[in-house]
């Protein structure tokens, strides 16, 4: 017997339908390229948003057309981001970092027939964008719109909200995409549907309990991965949204996190690093009391560092663990309710975990023999399904092969899972050391090294040795004026891991290379140092 419920449609027009009916007054503010703060009301973002959808239309876009982003966390991409979907377009975020050629082949091959682009991001823009189809090249913010371009001001002054209706569109259509950064082959594109987004969105907020009262500021880019999601989730729940717009430095974030008494706050674990730092030298001199989580993931966050906000900033890190295939977000670890009855030694240590599925994740973790039980020891490759979870890439088929006969995706991370269900990320499958056949977590050594307190970040590779196949190899960037000599590091982790964990080399630089997004990028460090065989200590 079926239920006899709505047939009612999970999409983005109902997210901004309900901002726009219930949260006019609220804020949104964006920090400007000379530093000084851009804010207009919900009601604003609305009739704007609301005009985006209307111009798209008159350029010619039809139901599904992609529409492309090439901008900093400010509020007209966010009206792109809300807009174009609303509209029956797809928005899709291309990212400030990668290579010209990179762009070139993801706008190309996810048929971007429009961008919107900051002007001040023009010169790096102009680099792609002849090699691409785009029919129309809108450009945003101050200053003249480059030859050849629409200004994105004028394009909305000569559209007319009265043009404007909600369409009831159908959840399982496209609403954005995403290339992954694809560090194996060709960047593969991610089509996230209306109704993925809704859950998400709503299952996000009631994981961290996001509301009208919460000021939100997502560091991540708003190309990485739906920014984990908080443009919608902020905007269902109607919360003030903050962003940073092309200022990242730490200096001028902690002054953004104080002055609009920032409460929820997202990014990768380098980006925090660095704030950790500026706070630590600083004692005092910014206000952070508003704060009520920070979301660090991407990438796993050292315990030393969650300790630090904690003991020493009274700054709560929410850890989360995500992919783009998931929308992102997959596990949470001390998000609101998890530690309740823990110590402190416990709750950290369980925060340094990735944490709990969030509802309607569900989770395995496979092995060479089968599915590995959940004793928090046996590892095996982490498979996800679930609603806001990719069933294929965008128009490839050149990696099939994630997904499993009966449905699953393969994440590609290798994990323990506990028994309470807690994962823990071991590695990811190809940065994994295999040693005398035996896996060794270079996440494990990663996080116990930048505890040290001469270390500020440290990556753990493996290199071929004859003997054992592969060893691990660890590269260390000191702190300023730190000193410490790899004798010293083997000692320091020496307590917490079996002898033939230990890193057998130890090579001291002055910076890791970072990929798009800010997380190691350990191809390159591979091709730096793999190439001369180990030195046994
Ligand atoms: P990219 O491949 O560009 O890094 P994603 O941002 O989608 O693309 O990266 C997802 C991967 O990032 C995960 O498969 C995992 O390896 C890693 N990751 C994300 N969050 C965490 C975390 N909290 N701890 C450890 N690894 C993480």
């Amino acid at each position: 017997m079926d239920g006899l419920m709505m047939d009612y449609q999970l999409n983005v027009p109902a997210i901004l339908k309900r901002a726009d009916e219930l949260y006019g007054d609220n804020e949104i503010a964006s920090r400007l390229p000379d530093k000084s703060w851009h804010t207009y009301t919900y009601a604003d973002f609305v009739s704007r948003t609301k005009r985006l959808v209307v111009a798209l239309r008159k350029l010619g876009l039809e139901d599904g057309d992609r529409v492309g982003t090439f901008m900093w966390n400010h509020s007209q991409h966010l009206e792109v981001y809300i807009g174009a979907p609303v509209g029956g377009f797809v928005t899709h975020t291309l990212n400030l970092r990668l290579h010209p050629d990179d762009n070139v082949y993801i706008a190309t091959h996810g048929g971007d027939r429009v961008l919107l682009v900051d002007k001040t991001l023009w010169p790096l823009a102009a680099q792609f964008i002849p090699r691409c189809n785009f029919e129309h090249v809108i450009a945003v913010g101050a200053g003249d719109a480059p030859e050849g371009t629409i200004d994105y001001e004028e394009l909305l002054a000569d559209a007319n909200e009265s043009d404007f209706a909600y369409r009831d569109l159908p959840e399982r259509t496209a609403a954005a995409m995403c290339y992954t950064s694809g560090t194996t082959g060709r960047p593969k594109g991610v089509l996230y549907s209306h109704r993925a987004i809704a859950i998400h969105a709503l299952t996000v907020n009631a994981c961290l309990g996001i509301h009208a009262g919460d000021v939100s500021l997502p560091v991540v880019p708003m190309f990485h991965a739906n920014a984990w999601c908080f443009p919608f989730a902020s905007t269902m729940v109607g919360s003030k949204q903050v962003f940073p717009g092309p200022h990242m430095d730490p200096e001028t974030l902690l002054d953004g996190l104080e002055s609009q008494r920032v409460t929820i706050t997202a990014g990768v674990p380098t980006i925090w690093m660095g704030i950790l730092q500026a706070l630590d030298a600083n004692p005092g001199r910014w206000d952070l009391s508003s704060i009520r989580m920070m979301t660090v993931g991407g990438a796993a966050p050292p315990r030393a560092m969650i300790e630090a906000f904690g003991e020493r900033h009274g700054l709560h890190v929410v850890h989360g663990w995500g992919m783009t295939e998931m929308s992102p977000v997959g596990t949470l670890s001390g998000a609101p309710g998890q530690e309740i009855g823990l110590s402190k030694e416990e709750a950290y240590a369980r925060r340094a975990l990735q944490g709990l599925p969030i509802p309607f994740v569900e989770i395995r973790a496979r092995g060479p023999e089968g599915l590995v039980p959940w004793d928090g020891q046996s590892m095996g490759e982490l498979e996800v399904r679930g609603p806001s979870i990719a069933s294929a890439y965008y128009a490839s088929d050149e990696a099939a092969d994630r997904w499993t006969d009966d449905g699953w995706f393969k994440t590609g991370d290798i994990v323990t899972i506990h028994p309470d269900g807690f994962v823990e990320v071991q590695d990811r499958a190809k940065d994994l050391v295999k040693s005398g056949g035996e896996w060794i977590s270079t996440v494990a050594l990663e996080n116990a090294l930048m505890g040290h307190p001469a270390v500020a970040e440290a990556a753990v590779i493996a290199v071929p040795d004859e003997r054992w196949s592969e060893r691990p190899l660890a590269v260390v960037v000191l702190k300023e004026g730190a000193q410490v000599s790899p004798e010293e590091l083997r000692e320091f982790l020496a307590p917490n891991f079996a002898k033939w964990w230990l890193p057998d080399r130890f090579e001291f630089v002055d910076e890791i290379p970072k990929t798009a997004v800010g997380k190691f990028r350990k191809t390159a460090l591979r091709e730096q140092f793999a190439q001369q065989p180990a030195e046994r200590a």
